[in-house]
């Protein structure tokens, strides 16, 4: 499988002089991070994971704009997106001159507010091997609902809380699905505290009822999938009509099939919700996941 690179990105955003490429080969084995950088520290910074498959990284122009649109939100310095696609290309080639390329891997972009006082942004591709998704692909996944905690229309009321910023701080994503663990299920959809579905702690929620395929808007306080918005295109070709709107729990009890959507884990059928069984197209969640796989952008 993919064996790791990393590249360091020397002239992550507008701010800084760029020397070079603005990026360069580094060694994956060896600590690279100040302690005092923000992002460490305080989780302030933003990522995005990109899905490497077959060499290619999967809409890539897609990613570095919501990774800019996440850095707006922070308000932290622009990141200067020619140079990041530069550097996510390299981390792969790399991979693919060492021979050490797998089919399916991820590029992972991180800039932080960087070292605290300097007020120089921190930035880093590392390319790594994909988790194992056959399983899940195949077979599915059990999920719980789980209370966010706040309203649908929290990014409006409360935009500090930089709801739809992919940002660094995820320990809440990850709590959660350690707790759908310790309740033996495998993933999460959130409900907002007034009752519409949102998304899981790593992925969006797509539901398919009759001939139509719903996600809930994206300025309800969720991320504006990737991967969601590459599955639409494949729906609407099947001749299905899709749209963004508020959904209730109760809608995705009573639904013809239901997925969870991100970059490196493409698709993933949901079996069961709360313990009740799922209706799964299994037709439907192979011709997506080949769309998904061989579509590159
Ligand atoms: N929502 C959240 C909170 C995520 O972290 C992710 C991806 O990791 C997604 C949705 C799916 O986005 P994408 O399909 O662009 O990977």
């Amino acid at each position: 499988s993919t064996e790791p690179v990393l590249v360091l990105v020397s002239a992550p955003t507008e701010g800084e002089p760029v020397a070079g490429p603005g990026f360069a080969l580094a060694d994956p084995t060896v600590p690279h991070l100040d302690v005092n950088d923000l992002g460490a520290v305080r989780g302030d910074g933003v990522f995005e994971t990109i899905g490497v498959i077959d060499g290619h990284p999967q809409a890539l122009d897609a990613h570095l704009l919501r990774f800019a649109r996440s850095a707006a939100q922070l308000e932290l310095p622009a990141p200067r997106l020619d140079v990041w696609r530069e550097a996510v290309l390299a981390a792969v080639e790399a991979a693919r001159s060492a021979g050490t390329l797998a089919a399916e891997a991820g590029a992972k972009t991180v800039l932080t507010r960087g070292v605290e006082g300097t007020g120089v942004a921190t930035g880093w591709v590392r390319l790594s091997a994909a988790p194992d998704m056959s399983t899940a692909r195949r077979d599915g996944v059990r999920v719980i609902t789980l209370d966010r905690g706040f309203p649908a229309d929290v990014a409006q009321r409360a935009p500090w809380l930089l709801q739809g910023a992919k940002t660094l701080s995820y320990a809440i994503n990850m709590a959660a699905l350690r707790h759908a663990r310790s309740r033996d299920a495998d993933d999460v959809i959130f409900v907002s505290s007034d009752g519409a579905v949102l998304e899981g702690p790593t992925a969006n929620v797509l539901v398919r009822i009759g001939d139509e395929v719903i996600t809930p808007p994206t300025d309800q306080a969720i991320l504006a999938g990737t991967t969601q918005a590459r599955a639409f295109d494949f729906f609407a070709g099947r001749g299905l009509r899709t749209s963004e709107r508020r959904l209730g729990v109760a809608e995705l009890a009573d639904a013809d099939g239901l997925w969870l959507t991100s970059s490196v884990r493409l698709v993933v059928p949901v079996t069961t919700l709360d313990g009740v069984a799922c209706a799964v197209d299994a037709d439907l969640t192979e011709g997506l996941l080949r769309h998904l796989r061989t579509v590159t952008d």
